[in-house]
């Protein structure tokens, strides 16, 4: 099959930008702190601070641990989709390194992996990494599932109410939950053809084959896997999933002990504000519901202060 070279370009592209922008926002919301606070960043760095920073950003920004707390339906859904697709970078990344007997390949082998090596391989492990990448991959889509499901019965996730989105938070959203079913069909189609899966994605290749002629589907999928990605990764900086890389963010700026004590806004403020998941936990539990107002709880002030759009009613509002 003649697979076109260039299809990875928007998964490269949107890479590129989401490090660029959330980098170049990370610098400046250091250059911001206070004099102190600075000092204390850079002596906090090289402590069992930064050690218990990374044990908490695990704990709470892959495994989610407080939601779990809360509902643990809840909790699983946002565990299976965090903590899955970092499986699914990682181990997808030792896979691709074991297949080239190297540590350097090109970044997108590893996340295209079946795209490109569709021949028998006999590398140490390549039955253990056929079924752990497609094992994980399912692990994340009964997350995307979950997701789903959410959006039509909050209340079995234990919440009454959701957040409202903004446009942009739908295109994010939408290109989140497309990222794994696309990612399935890529490598069933490509197992269908070629037989380079486990037994499992070879089966429900081999049946989606008896259906029809797979090949001419592969590089329009696998196409629109890269576009997805792409899409979801320039999306991000810009809405509520910015909160995945701000909440690490703030995690170890807390832990060094960067602090509010001037009573003042900082950038630490906007780092604090752009860690907001807009979970929507706190929505059920604010009593302004009984009075009727929905847009000055948390989730919403956070969010108007982001789009610098908060106004003194929706702030007063608070009892
Ligand atoms: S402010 Fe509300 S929506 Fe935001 S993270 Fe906290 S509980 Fe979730």
């Amino acid at each position: 099959m003649e697979f076109s070279e260039y299809f990875y370009y928007p998964f490269l592209a949107g890479t590129i930008f989401l490090f660029a922008v959330v980098i170049g926002r990370f610098v400046k919301w250091f250059m911001g702190l206070s004099k102190i606070d600075k000092i204390r960043v850079r002596i906090g760095l090289f402590y069992k601070k930064t050690l218990e920073s990374i044990w908490e950003s695990i704990r709470e920004g892959l495994l989610h641990h407080n939601i779990f707390k809360t509902n643990k339906m809840l909790g699983y859904m946002h565990m299976s989709l965090a903590f899955g697709w970092f499986l699914l970078i990682v181990v997808g990344h030792i896979e691709t390194s074991c297949y080239h007997g190297s540590m350097f390949f090109p970044f997108q082998e590893s996340v295209f992996y079946r795209y490109y090596v569709t021949q028998p391989t006999d590398f140490a492990g390549h039955t253990f990494f056929n079924y752990a990448m497609e094992i994980l991959l399912f692990f994340v889509l009964s997350g995307v599932m979950l997701a789903y499901f959410k959006r039509f019965r909050s209340k079995t996730f234990g919440m009454k109410r959701t957040t409202r989105m903004r446009y942009g938070d739908r295109i994010g959203l939408t290109a989140l939950w497309l990222i794994f079913p696309m990612r399935f069909l890529c490598e069933t189609f490509t197992a269908g053809v070629y037989h380079n899966g486990s037994p499992i994605f070879n089966g429900i290749g081999d049946a989606f084959a008896s259906i029809g002629n797979l090949e001419p589907w592969l590089n329009p999928l696998w196409l629109t896997y890269s576009v997805v990605l792409g899409t979801f990764f320039v999306a991000m900086p810009f809405t509520r999933y910015m909160h995945i890389p701000a909440e690490i963010n703030l995690i170890f700026l807390r832990n060094w002990g960067v602090t509010l004590k001037e009573r003042r806004a900082t950038t630490f403020t906007l780092a604090e504000v752009y860690s907001c998941s807009r979970c929507g936990i706190c929505i059920d539990a604010c009593q302004l519901n009984l009075a009727g107002i929905k847009n000055s709880q948390s989730v919403y002030v956070l969010k108007n202060i982001r789009n610098k759009n908060l106004t003194d009613e929706v702030l007063f509002n608070c009892l």
